[in-house]
């Protein structure tokens, strides 16, 4: 995941472009990629998709002609979708024209101008106040024109068309935490699930923050039912704990499983009810689709040091953080995956487990027979297997497992 953090990190991504294009096109060596583009201009729902920004180059001459600045160097340098222009200033006026990080000297600001038409270039306050006195040359070589939001899908199909999900944006350049681990993490994942044997079929969706969404929906919205469950990735590679914050229904299946892969982890985490502001949940979630999507980060974007500046880069993302966010997202998988409802078949006082080698322990009171008499205890129909997890506190491993010997026994049998 590193790896190929390490080759999308200089593709200068936006929200439209070639930079979108490259990085698909680089994901889809790692997992095929269905390609959709739709034209700038077209309504969807309430929005109009905007044109196409592309950069040819970006910088700033200083007084004695050298480039004290280079879009070349970091995609972060220009005020994302800057309009063109080609002007020579005096040093006053160019700093109107650039923006800083308010807090950090050595951080250059990643700024963005989506909806209003302006140029301008993100610098470190410590080169901006190194810069002499004088006239600077500017140079803004941008395409402002009609194109494309482009976006792109993998579908790994399973047993059912019922679909999970996953979905993470493609439009921030060079950016690690917020914005890289998404991607690289899904498709670490699609990799990972295209190698099993799925119930659900996993949908894969990576594409320019909020506008992909909507275009993603209003292309799909005779087929959004299909979504049963789904995830908005961002953010999964600092060091700080998961962090996951509920569906607008607040008790989805996926917020269940959820709650319920981070409580065995055993380790920190925190829980966030819905709040209609953030990521991409907040299409999935709008009233219309009302689709059963969480967001699931680590530390959540705007909360960790660097956010949205040159200071989100590889010293603050680790593998380890990656793999542990890898292997939190798979135990979700197989949380969901398992789950399902069983009816007690011998609900008439409790089957001798013993005369079926059920009861293996001296004495009685191993885990195991805990989570057998658990099951049994509590499927009576009204709960499933992530249910009987949360109310025995037992982990939903060892639930689903009791409840495949209990199936093995006909003990249980389907809801
Ligand atoms: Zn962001």
């Amino acid at each position: 995941m590193i790896e190929l953090m390490r080759e999308l990190y200089p593709i200068p991504r936006s929200l439209t472009g070639d930079g979108v294009r490259q990085t698909l096109a680089r994901i889809s060596q790692e997992v095929p990629l269905e390609v959709a583009e739709v034209p700038s201009g077209t309504q969807v729902f309430d929005w109009t998709t905007p044109k196409e920004w592309n950069v040819d180059e970006a910088w700033i001459a200083g007084p004695a002609g050298e480039r004290v600045v280079d879009f070349a160097d970091s995609s972060l340098h220009l005020l994302g979708y800057s309009v063109p222009v080609r002007t020579r200033l005096p040093l006053a006026e160019l700093r109107e024209r650039v923006f800083t990080h308010p807090h950090n000297p050595d951080w250059i600001p990643y700024r963005t101008s989506y909806y209003t038409e302006n140029w301008g270039f993100c610098l470190s306050q410590r080169q901006l106040d190194s810069l002499p006195e004088g006239e600077y040359e500017v140079s803004v070589a941008t395409r402002l024109e009609d194109g494309h939001v482009t976006y792109g899908e993998a579908l790994i199909p399973g047993e059912t068309e019922d679909e999970f999900l996953l979905s993470t944006y493609v439009d921030h350049p060079a950016l690690c935490n917020d914005n890289l681990s998404g991607p690289v993490l899904l498709t670490a994942l699609g990799q990972e699930l295209a190698r099993r044997g799925l119930r659900y079929s996993y949908r894969l969706l990576f594409s320019p923050a909020t506008i992909g969404p909507l275009c993603w929906l209003w292309q799909n919205r005779d087929r959004v039912d299909r979504i049963k469950h789904g995830l908005v990735a961002s953010c999964l590679g600092d060091p700080g704990g998961m962090t996951y914050k509920r569906s607008r229904r607040g008790d989805a299946e996926i917020d269940r499983a959820v709650a319920i892969v981070l409580r065995d982890s055993g380790r920190d985490h925190s829980i966030l009810e819905w709040f209609p502001y953030g990521g991409d949940e907040r299409q999935f979630n709008s009233p219309g689709f009302d689709l059963p999507v969480g967001a699931l980060s680590r530390t959540p974007a705007d909360k960790f040091p660097g956010y949205h500046s040159s200071g989100d880069d590889f010293d603050l993302v680790g593998a380890e953080w990656l793999e542990h966010s890898l292997q939190t997202y798979l135990a979700v998988v197989e949380a969901l995956e398992g789950n399902r409802s069983y009816v007690n078949a011998s609900p008439y006082g409790e089957p001798q487990l013993g005369k079926r080698g059920l009861y293996r322990s001296v004495g009685g009171g191993s885990s195991e027979e805990g989570a057998l008499l658990w099951t049994l205890s509590l499927t009576d129909g009204s709960m499933d297997l992530l249910a009987i997890a949360q109310r025995s506190g037992l982990p939903f491993r060892a639930i689903r497992e009791a409840a495949d010997r209990l199936l093995e026994h006909d003990l249980l049998r389907a809801a």
